[in-house]
């Protein structure tokens, strides 16, 4: 089968690989059918790294995949072959004690689909997973719907962990797919208004059709004046989704005085700095989001059911062949793509 591997900084290409096979009775035969690019991919893709995970080359990144069930193992009950399901890409021990305190996303012996020194990504035609991994795509869920489950988990996640949204004045500082992942899982918890920033201004025109109160391009304007201006009293939460020091700086300023700061974003740098003065006075907690844990069941529920709509979130799509391409298109976050998908060859 093919499989487009990273050989290098910036580097990808088609490979010829084994087929995986089914080991476990438990085990789900998956050929693929798309996959969203996120972010951390294209860490792998620029800087071969992110933090302490480093790829050692030739390797398969994706996560965020949406395929058809080709064969099961013995033991499996949820899904038969023909189903068409979204990929959980983490697969935790369910034996540490991270796990049985119902926190497997920071499972000790986690193993995470194209997360280096873990497990094989799914740019490949076929992958085989466990069944729990496996979520079945009824009623109106598409492919899409499947592949933006991941995303749109970690968006519910983050809202769960923020201690709750309804009614307050939310900040959003960056508006890619997790940005607006938790803008649309925030909406649906009842949050009052959104102040959404980013810097490119394509995201901010995506910001004001999903109904943002205030928008801004902190590369052009003095995003805080401005903000504080409109709401003399400051946001009651911010959730810092592009990892950037100035963003977290920026998030400190507007909120108001025991405000919240969730921290989705994964910077490129090792070390977040903070005022002083400014977190203490103001009692600003913080909270800081792994992914997600339990939270692609909901994710799909919501989107099922309509209470989530992701049209304004798929920008841009390429053939498998062409994953190259779209890897360079949004590492460079060209053409105001938010999100990319990947079609596999039926
Ligand atoms: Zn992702
Ligand atoms: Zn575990």
């Amino acid at each position: 089968m093919k499989a487009m591997m990273l050989t290098g900084i910036r580097q990808m290409e088609m490979r010829d690989i084994p087929e995986p096979e089914l080991k476990n009775p438990d085990d789900v035969k998956i050929k693929m059918t798309v996959l969203g690019i996120c972010g951390s991919d294209i860490h792998y893709y620029t800087q071969g790294q992110i933090g302490s995970q480093k790829v050692n080359y030739p390797f398969t990144v994706g996560h965020e995949g949406a395929g058809i069930v080709v064969e099961t193992g013995k033991s499996v009950k949820r899904v038969k072959p023909g189903d068409a399901i979204a990929i959980e890409p983490a697969m935790p021990c369910w034996k540490c004690d991270q796990c049985l305190a119902g926190r497997h996303h920071t499972c000790r012996n986690l193993r995470f689909l194209g997360c280096p020194g873990q497990a094989e990504g799914c740019l490949m035609e076929y992958i085989v997973m466990p069944e729990e991994c496996c979520f079945p795509l009824s009623g109106s869920l598409t492919p899409d719907h499947g592949s933006i489950s991941e995303p749109m988990a970690i968006g519910v996640y983050a809202v769960k962990k923020s201690g709750g949204v309804k009614g307050l004045k939310t900040g959003i500082l960056g508006y890619g797919p997790i940005g607006m992942s938790v803008m649309l899982a925030a909406s649906a918890e009842g949050a009052d208004s959104f102040f959404i920033t980013d810097k490119i201004d394509e995201r901010i025109i995506i910001a004001v059709k999903e109904g943002a109160s205030f928008t801004g391009n902190p590369a052009k304007e003095d995003i805080i004046k401005r903000l504080l201006e409109k709401e003399n009293s400051g946001l009651d939460l911010v959730f810092e989704c592009c990892g950037k020091q100035e963003a977290f700086d920026q998030a400190v300023e507007i909120l108001k005085p025991g405000g919240r700061l969730v921290v989705v974003g994964i910077p490129e740098f090792d070390r977040w700095s903070m005022d002083v003065e400014k977190t203490r006075r103001k009692e600003i907690s913080l909270q800081f989001i792994r992914r997600q844990v339990d939270c692609v069941e909901t994710a799909l529920d919501l989107m099922k059911s309509g209470t989530i709509n992701i049209e304004n979130m798929v920008t841009h799509r390429f053939p498998f062949k062409s994953t190259k391409m779209a890897f360079d298109l949004v590492s460079e976050y060209k053409d105001g793509v938010m999100k990319a998908m990947i079609d596999f060859e039926s």
